[in-house]
């Protein structure tokens, strides 16, 4: 039986994870029978947790919607990550989950996450997974996830809270950038032998994570992190 012939085009940002000879067009997609058009979208290399809308000759369709041989199907990104905005973060992005969790986030994090674990976290706790690894979007369960593009440190935070848009959520120094726990208020009596001379001496105010215990306070690493903060923002 002769197979049937079926179009795609990817629009806007879906176009990241096609070769650059398949943007910008319609690519030809050979297959038996009448599979459900998200079949196919993912054997093109692209994860379902990123698309929103199809097309299917200029009509909308569902994502069931069963291919028939001649359409021309066209997919959209998916625009917003609606629920709560809580994620776990792939191993690989640590310096990522480390902003989250400053700028107040719950964000998940270990170095030893496995796939599977973060595949199951992502949909019990309803977190958004963001990886490097485009595979580990294609996992049946996830419906919340998204691949972050560049694979330099410094340009995934502006990467991550634009296309998120996150930067109007930003709490800074709400949570514990060690362990994801909340920060408080703490009197300085009650950590005061805790601290370094200086530290003591100099600085009124302290915070006190109430996961691992980490003190906080507003010192040069404060001054340098919000530094840093407005050059992402700037970069956004
Ligand atoms: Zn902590």
């Amino acid at each position: 039986m002769k197979p049937h012939l079926a179009h795609f085009r990817f629009h806007d940002c879906l176009e990241d994870f096609l070769l650059p000879e398949q943007r910008k067009q319609f690519i030809p997609y050979s297959f038996p029978g009448n599979p459900a058009i998200k079949d196919p979208v993912e054997a093109l290399g692209v994860p379902h947790s990123e698309v929103g809308d199809f097309e299917v000759n200029r009509r909308s369709v569902e994502p069931g919607y069963q291919l028939q041989d001649g359409d021309r199907v066209e997919v959209f990104p998916r625009h917003s990550l609606d629920g709560e905005t809580r994620f776990i973060v792939d191993v690989n992005l640590g310096r990522l989950a480390r902003y989250l969790r400053l700028l107040g986030f719950d964000t998940a994090w270990r170095n030893d996450l496995l796939d599977a674990e973060i595949a199951q976290t992502s949909v019990k706790e309803e977190r958004i997974i963001l990886t490097r690894d485009r595979r580990l979007l294609f996992r049946r369960e996830i419906t919340r996830g998204y691949w972050v593009r560049t694979v330099l440190p410094d340009r995934q935070v502006p990467e991550v809270f634009k296309r998120l848009d996150l930067w109007q959520d930003i709490q800074p120094f709400r949570r514990c950038a060690i362990c994801n726990g909340l920060i408080q208020v703490v009197a300085k009596e009650a950590i005061v032998d805790k601290l370094e001379p200086l530290t003591r001496k100099y600085y009124q105010e302290f915070y006190r994570c109430a996961g691992c215990g980490q003190i906080y306070w507003k010192g040069s690493h404060y001054a340098k992190l919000m530094k840093k903060i407005e050059q992402f923002r700037n970069h956004a």
